[in-house]
């Protein structure tokens, strides 16, 4: 059962949610804040949202709520949360947690041109999901 770690709103009615289990989702709820939730068609109200750490879900200050499975099963996957060395990647430009992981082969004008003839010839490249900052890792991520 996931539960939601943290929240970012993002205007509108949209919203990146962080999970437990190290990934994180977009939802746009525009037109979907039916009957349940009709106080927070107002804006100024959707955007206090907060997580709900007792009950794992994202919460409003008017008692709404809504649960970490329907955010993770109707969201758009925004990435995960990756480890190198033993420490958690943060973006250096706009300090977000969640990226998009993908395997890049170096060719060799690219070893050449850093020194790293020792290292492997592919990287890990991990792009940031909220700002689109590209950082690269010569080894694998770590596993948990
Ligand atoms: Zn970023």
């Amino acid at each position: 059962m996931a539960r939601v770690t943290s929240v970012w709103y993002r205007g509108g009615y949209k919203l990146r949610v962080g999970f437990d289990d190290d990934t994180a989702t977009d939802t746009d709820l525009e037109g979907r804040l039916g009957q349940d939730f009709e106080a927070l068609i107002d804006v100024h109200l959707f955007s206090q949202v907060h997580v709900d750490e007792g009950q794992g879900t994202i919460a409003w200050p008017d008692g709404s709520a809504i649960d970490a499975e329907w955010l993770k099963t109707h969201g758009h996957p925004a990435g995960r949360r990756y480890s190198f060395a033993g420490i958690d990647v943060v973006c250096p430009h706009c300090h977000h947690h969640y990226f998009q992981l993908k395997e890049s082969q170096l060719s060799t004008p690219v070893l050449k041109m850093f020194d790293v003839g020792t290292m492997g010839k592919s990287a890990s490249v991990l792009a940031c999901t909220n700002c689109s900052h590209i950082s690269w890792f010569s080894g694998n991520p770590d596993t948990k």
